[in-house]
C-alpha cells in the first residue's frame, strides 16, 4: 500500500517537473497546425512566458500570436493590416507579435532577449 502511494507521488512528480528545465520561450516540440493568418499547413509550439503560440508559417514567417488573437483570427476576423504590419516589422529584422486589444488587432515586436 505505501508503496503504491510512493509510485503515485513520482509519477505526479513527474508530470510537474518535465526533465527539460531550460529556460527557452517555447517547447523544443513543434506541432503541425493552420496558420490562424493565412490558413497554410503551417507549425507553432506553445509560448512558456506569455499566451498564445509560436508560429512558422511557408507564407506568413515566423511570429508570436496572443490566446485572444489566435481566437478571433481563428474565427476568420483578421483584419487587414495585421499582414502588412508582419511583413514590415519581420523585413526590419523583428519578431512580431499579434494581440488583440478591442476593438482592433496590435502588431508589435516582441522584446528582444525574450523570444
Ligand atoms: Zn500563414
Amino acid at each position: 500500500m505505501l508503496c503504491e502511494i510512493f509510485l503515485i507521488l513520482v509519477g505526479v512528480k513527474g508530470l510537474l517537473s518535465p526533465s527539460t528545465s531550460n529556460q527557452k520561450e517555447t517547447d523544443m516540440s513543434l506541432e503541425p497546425a493552420d496558420c490562424p493568418l493565412c490558413r497554410s499547413p503551417a507549425e507553432r509550439a506553445p509560448l512558456r512566458s506569455h499566451d498564445g503560440y509560436s508560429y512558422v508559417c511557408p507564407s506568413c514567417g515566423s511570429y508570436h500570436i496572443g490566446g485572444l488573437a489566435y481566437g478571433k483570427a481563428m474565427r476568420g476576423h483578421v483584419a487587414a493590416h495585421v499582414h502588412v504590419d508582419v511583413r514590415r516589422l519581420q523585413a526590419e529584422g523583428e519578431l512580431p507579435r499579434i494581440e488583440f486589444n478591442a476593438p482592433d488587432f496590435v502588431v508589435k515586436p516582441v522584446a528582444r532577449g525574450k523570444q
